[in-house]
């Protein structure tokens, strides 16, 4: 069954609500348009990454990275596979850690890179370390709860 689920526009931070069975259809944003699940990675500020932490129905995998880890470097692309491949199932975002050094205290992030799952509005798994693209994309189907 099909159900409505919040999903936030993280390029706007509005609160939409998408049906379940349509998300592989590329919903869009009712107040600026841009679509909601299109398989590329956000770069969040704390604003959004709060908001669609606490709200979202919808998996939202947060990397926790900053430009000097070379670790966080090669895993970038690997991630971004991963956004690829689950585009209509999850959404992939990251959050700069030297730009935002609150965040990560906030998160209470002890390396980088770290993984971060958030569903419902809350925290449900995390990883730490980099990863190939199957490894992340195996964290998060198997930590996720399946949405339609
Ligand atoms: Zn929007």
């Amino acid at each position: 069954m099909s159900q409505s689920l919040k999903i936030t526009c993280l390029e706007c931070g509005a609160v939409n609500r998408a049906p379940s069975d349509k998300l592989g259809a590329g919903p869009k944003c009712g107040t600026c348009g841009a679509r909601l699940m299109d398989g590329k990675v956000r770069e969040l500020d704390p604003a959004t990454l709060q908001k669609a932490s606490k709200t979202d129905d919808v998996p939202l995998i947060v990397d926790y990275w900053a430009p000097w880890c070379g670790p966080c470097r090669m895993m970038a692309p690997e991630f971004q596979k991963a956004a690829q491949s689950m585009s209509g199932v999850a959404r992939f975002a990251k959050i700069n850690t030297e730009d935002f050094p609150k965040v990560s205290m906030k998160a209470n992030i002890r390396g980088i890179p770290a993984l971060i799952l958030y569903q419902k509005g809350r925290e449900v798994a995390r990883q730490a370390g980099a990863m190939p693209a199957k490894s992340i994309e195996d964290f998060v189907r198997a930590k996720s709860q399946t949405i339609s």
